[in-house]
């Protein structure tokens, strides 16, 4: 649970992902520079509290981002984004997040970047004079299975070349494989390609993975999305599957059986790895000294 010990502001609270046990991040704080997200990924757990709409801009955003900025503890970095994307399509008109990450970095104050979007491309300039790290997602390299359940985000490639071209530019980085979904994006050698590819941008530190976890919401979606799937994920969540925190988890077993590939290509690729709030404890499973980056950053990084 939250300590009094930080101080919040109205828009950059402390990263407390609804008060999950199994979450291993360092303490943070969490900036969503728009309410919403525009990708419209059907596994999106943010749409079981904010609701499924389009990216859109918050009232009196920069008026309390600025008091926030004065207000916050300059210890702790700041992670955009975790329950929106800083960098959906409206992004290129609005620009948003790039004066966001103007502010942040001309006050010391460190980054994590998390996305599906490629247009952080476009900053760069900023990210790179700042103490910022990318946290790009990847889940697959097929444009076919991207465009279902990540209907509007740019299709892999592109997220592969926008990372590419923040190496190019030093930016240090891991990258989130982050769900995977079993029958969906599990193949052991689509995992491992994405991996070898991966190992080949200089600058990615770390991969970090996880399960998906279905909550009612989201568990309709896929559904819809894939309805040859429908027996099989009934009996998966809803038969077998361990009610925990309010998500419905997959059973150990098979959560180990889908993370597994990427923890043995990570090792094999010479990648450190990690997992998101799944609880296994071993250096088999998480070798990485944080799951969300913010060892790229420097100095290093306190935990809670
Ligand atoms: S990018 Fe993230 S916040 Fe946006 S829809 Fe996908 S999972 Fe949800």
């Amino acid at each position: 649970m939250r300590t009094s010990k930080y101080k919040e502001g109205t828009l950059i609270r402390l990263f407390d992902p609804w008060g999950n046990p199994l979450c291993t991040c360092p303490r943070k704080y969490t900036l969503n520079p728009y309410t919403g997200c525009s990708f419209f990924c059907i596994y999106c757990y943010a749409t079981a509290y904010i609701g499924r709409k389009p990216s859109t801009p918050k009232k009196e955003y920069f008026n309390r981002l600025l008091k926030d900025i004065v207000r916050i503890d300059k210890n702790l970095p700041v992670n955009m984004s975790t329950s929106s994307d800083p960098y959906p399509p409206i992004e290129a008109k609005l620009g948003i997040t790039r004066r966001t990450l103007k502010l942040l970095v001309d006050n010391k104050i460190r980054v994590l970047i998390t996305t599906k979007g490629v247009i952080y491309t476009r900053d760069i300039d900023i990210i790179t004079r700042g103490n910022v790290a990318i946290t790009p997602t990847i889940t697959t390299l097929d444009d076919s299975i991207s465009s279902r359940i990540e209907p509007n985000a740019p299709p892999p490639k592109e997220r592969i070349e926008a990372l590419r071209e923040a190496s190019n530019n030093g930016i240090p980085a891991g990258v989130r494989i982050d769900p995977i979904m079993p029958y969906i994006n599990d193949d052991p050698y689509e995992i491992e390609e994405l991996v070898a590819i991966l190992s080949n941008i200089e600058t990615v530190d770390f991969i970090v993975t996880s399960t998906y976890k279905a909550r009612p919401d989201n568990f309709k979606r896929v559904i819809q999305a894939f309805p040859e799937l429908e027996n099989k994920y009934r009996r998966l969540y809803r038969e077998e599957g361990i009610l925990f925190h309010g998500y419905t988890y997959l059973k150990p077993s098979i959560r180990l059986k889908l993370l597994e590939p990427v923890f043995r290509y990570a090792r094999k690729y010479g990648l450190k790895y990690a997992h998101c709030r799944e609880g296994f404890r071993g250096k088999e499973y998480f070798n990485a000294p944080s799951c969300d980056g913010t060892h790229l950053l420097y100095p290093p990084y306190s935990n809670k």
